[in-house]
């Protein structure tokens, strides 16, 4: 089968030398050496400040949640975030894990993240934080979204798990927003087996987030708040470093392969309307396709093909029981029931590509 991506793996000899090292150390978790030395080459490889690793993308959110306040209620108190249905479930499922009640407001059409004319209209008083998704890696409306938090003193909560190395009007996308959070899950562009971090616009909530995800511990003998435990060991570290390492050439081999189906299917089929000032990283290849009948249709003549195209984000997420949303999210709806995602991964060999696009232009004319 051909997955939809696959881990990107990298040399493992080089592995094996920051493993000898962990080895020598005997140092294997608590903010380790190699956990430092990845903080510090991230922030400079994306061109940050004040970023936090943890354990995943999205304890991430989680604690980026605390440490801006937006959860934790007193009695009586029911705090709500405005969120995006058309993401991965951890987006809307942390806020409830948290205590806080995800309100979904539609997407836009064409760029597929939160429509910023919506989220007006979608504030209550118990409103503390908005969190959208940048999502596929394309950015949201960062300047309308700004101003509308501004005005009702609401915290900005960026989900970039898609975004790692998004460059927007010349800077890293993740510097908009009070924090925004990344998942270096096996699956995504840059990984660290599992792993996330969260970078923060203050250096005092960064501090703030830094003892959260140790429990609260702050001394030898010393605990100043209920914490919990994210914390990021070293070898994740280290499998981190190696992927970032050669980060180079996995961008390139992807770029080609996206490239490569937007000449094949780009005129053929809805792309995702990327924003002008966009520097895109090639995470991603979601289509549309002119009703859900053909996309399953597609999807199921590469399945026989042994080709696995993933139906996502579907279904669109306000239409899950357990997050108990109300109202129904038309565009988002509609949208996710006639996306696929196809494989994009460094390794994807040109003649499994142009089998993909042969199987997918035969459905489109039958
Ligand atoms: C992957 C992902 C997450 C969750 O990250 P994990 O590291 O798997 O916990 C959250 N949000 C989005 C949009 C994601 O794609």
């Amino acid at each position: 089968m051909i997955p939809v991506t696959k881990p990107y793996l990298p040399n493992r000899e080089k592995l094996n030398k920051y493993i000898d090292g962990i080895y020598e150390r005997q140092w294997l978790t608590n903010n380790g050496v190699l956990v430092q030395e990845l903080t510090r080459r991230l922030e400079e490889y994306l061109g940050v400040e004040n970023l936090l690793l943890v354990s995943n993308g999205t304890l991430a959110l989680q604690i980026a949640y605390r440490a801006l306040g937006v959860s934790g209620a007193a009695p009586g108190e029911q705090p709500e975030a405005i969120t995006t249905p058309f993401t991965f479930i951890a987006t809307a499922s942390s806020l409830k894990w948290d205590g806080i009640e995800p309100v979904f407001v539609d997407i836009d059409p064409e760029t597929w993240c939160l429509a910023p004319g919506n989220i007006e209209a979608a504030i209550t008083p118990n409103t503390r934080a908005i969190v959208p998704v940048h999502v596929f890696g394309n950015a949201c409306d960062v300047e309308a979204i700004d101003i509308i938090a501004k005005k009702h003193d609401l915290k900005v909560i960026y989900d970039g798990c898609h975004a790692f190395g998004v460059k927007y009007k010349g800077e890293s996308l993740l510097k908009h927003g009070d924090a925004a959070t990344l998942s270096f899950h096996a699956t995504k562009l840059f990984h660290t087996a599992e792993g996330g971090a969260i970078i923060f616009k203050r250096k005092e909530d960064l501090e703030r987030a830094r003892k959260m995800i140790n429990f609260g511990i702050t001394g030898p003998e010393k605990i100043e708040e209920i914490g919990i435990n994210a914390k990021l060991n070293e070898f994740q570290a280290a499998m981190g470093l190696c992927v970032l390492n050669e980060m180079e050439q996995n961008l390139e081999a992807r770029a080609e392969v996206w490239q490569r189906y937007e000449k094949a299917l780009g005129q053929t089929l809805r792309l995702q309307a990327k924003h002008q000032a966009l520097d895109y990283n090639y995470a991603y290849f979601p289509v549309v396709f002119d009703s859900e009948e053909k996309a399953v249709r597609v999807a199921t003549a590469l399945k026989e093909n042994g080709v696995l195209a993933r139906r996502y984000f579907y279904p669109s997420l306000e239409s899950v029981d357990c997050l108990d949303a109300k109202v129904e999210q038309p565009v988002s709806k509609d949208i996710a029931s006639r996306i696929l995602c196809l494989p994009i991964f460094d390794q994807l060999a040109q003649s499994d590509q142009s089998m993909i696009i042969t199987v997918i232009e035969a459905e489109l004319k039958a």
